[in-house]
């Protein structure tokens, strides 16, 4: 019998090919699960049985004139900020409520020409501004693993959906770790690409020097297979860089055996939880003894990333956000005395909390007089950031550190409190700073039961290193 709440992608396509099952059976037993579990897990904003069931049809009508593609009839979920023509495009906000894409993003272009199948839209932190979620403006999306507990964020829906059972796969993005921290909290494999790998087009802007999407996945192997189609340069955005897309399932067989494995020591510091220290050291220890080299390296600017990262992101963000107006699209106040109170109004009726706060602070560190202070200083921080990688990266060939300093936490625990929230992205946001790629891989439990993440990082465009790293490291845990 198929068993769609834990197949893999590989696993999938293994059945489509045999055919054990066709895309329609499969896709119509991912959409009973979301049935069955979304009404308590609330991964979906929106699902869109009809069609993917149509899609589904067609990817085993096309199998059975004899076409294949790379993900065939394979169904996937979207982050509610990845255009797919034809669905809603909310971004969790309230200001694009009622909004229906007009086009396909190009990741979205690329896997529907690899033939996969798109379930629906996954909840998500409005605008992708937060960690756990819980800024969307319609649902609280539950963690699969501890229903009381947050999925993580901003990709929260992604990740409770395949770690729910709710999707074979995912696409999230991540601007300072909103791939790698729901992957860890939900116990999931999460993979943010390379700055410059894959296309931004038709993907919400939140900071546009630092987003990039990626896949979330049950195994290293299915997020090869998913960057295998989403990687590459395209003309419609120009930070994609024109480097060939390597194998990257092939780059998986380089076994741990001589790769030297950094550990930043700036890591592994007090106030981390002791049950996720233990299982990160645990995890470094089984790559030792299974030939890894170890080396200790500095990252001396670390205790400044968040705070770099808290002023770029909402500079940027505070201009990407400028174009939801109420005139163009989206939600629009009614009966405004004049254009200044259409802006304003439509503005405060539509973003959240968050948002706002984002909007203002972003506003504020770019207005003349503080410019130089705040955004100009943190900008030179950047590079000594990115600076610190790259001597880091002359010593090692990947770092190996937690992705985020505890295991999921109740839901309500820290919304009141955004810079305890911000301080939680410490170990993620550096990588977003600096451009590199980054996996996050479960690596233990709490005595909880709950999921814990290892972050394996490496230098801009080493994916085939990283993936080589990552399905090492998975291959021990088997
Ligand atoms: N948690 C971070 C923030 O709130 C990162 C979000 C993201 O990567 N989109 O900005």
């Amino acid at each position: 019998m198929m068993d769609s709440a834990s197949m893999t992608v590989a696993g999938a396509l293994e059945g489509l090919r045999n055919k054990r099952f066709s895309s329609v059976e499969l896709t119509r037993s991912v959409l009973d699960a979301i049935a069955a579990k979304d009404g308590e897990l609330n991964a979906y904003l929106t699902v869109d049985a009809e069609g993917a069931l149509r899609q589904a049809e067609a990817a085993d009508a096309a199998r059975a004139n004899g076409a294949d593609a790379p993900l065939l009839g394979v169904p996937i979920a979207v982050k509610d900020l990845i255009n797919v023509a034809g669905q809603p495009c909310t971004c969790a906000s309230k200001i694009l409520q009622g909004y229906v894409s007009p086009y396909d993003a190009t990741v979205i272009a690329r896997l529907r020409a690899a033939g996969a199948v798109f379930l629906g839209r996954t909840n998500m932190d409005e605008f992708a501004m937060g960690s756990s979620t819980e800024n969307s403006a319609f649902k609280v999306t539950r963690n699969p693993h501890d229903t009381t507990r947050v999925p993580g964020g901003s990709s929260g829906g992604s990740a409770a959906a395949v770690a729910g059972g709710e999707a074979v796969a995912a696409l999230g993005t991540d601007t300072g770790g909103s791939i790698r921290q729901p992957a860890s909290f939900c116990g999931c494999v999460g993979l943010k690409p390379s700055y410059g790998r894959v296309s931004r087009y038709g993907v919400t802007a939140y900071a546009s020097s630092l987003d990039q999407v990626g896949p979330m996945t049950r195994t290293v192997e299915d997020a090869a297979l998913l960057m295998q189609e989403l990687a590459g340069v395209d003309p419609h955005d120009g930070t994609t860089q024109e480097i060939p897309v390597p194998d990257y399932r092939k780059a998986m067989r380089g076994g741990l055996k001589g790769l030297k494995i950094g550990l930043p020591k700036e890591y592994y510091i007090e106030g981390t939880d002791p049950e996720v220290m233990r299982a990160v050291r645990e995890s470094v220890d089984r790559c030792a003894a299974a030939g890894a080299e170890i080396v200790e390296v500095s990252l001396p600017h670390t205790e400044y990333a968040v705070g770099v990262y808290y002023i770029l992101a909402t500079a940027e963000a505070s201009a990407n956000l400028a174009r939801f107006d109420g005139v163009r699209y989206g939600h629009r106040t009614e009966k405004p005395e004049g254009v200044f109170e259409l802006y304003a109004k439509s503005r405060a009726e539509g973003f959240g909390l968050e948002v706002k706060r984002r909007i203002i602070l972003g506003t504020y560190v770019l207005s003349s007089g503080y410019y130089d202070a705040y955004y100009g200083r943190a900008q030179k921080v950047r590079t000594l950031i990115r600076g610190d990688f790259e001597k880091a990266f002359g010593q090692c060939d990947v770092l190996m550190t937690p992705v985020a300093p505890t295991a999921a936490y109740r839901i309500g625990e820290a919304s009141d409190d955004p810079l305890k929230m911000y301080l939680g992205d410490i170990f993620t946001v550096p990588a977003n700073l600096a451009g590199l790629c980054g996996f996050s891989l479960p690596c233990g439990k709490t005595a909880g039961g709950l999921p814990i993440g290892l972050q394996i990082l490496g230098a801009p465009f080493s994916e085939p290193t990283l993936f080589r790293a990552a399905a090492g490291f998975e291959d021990l845990q088997r």
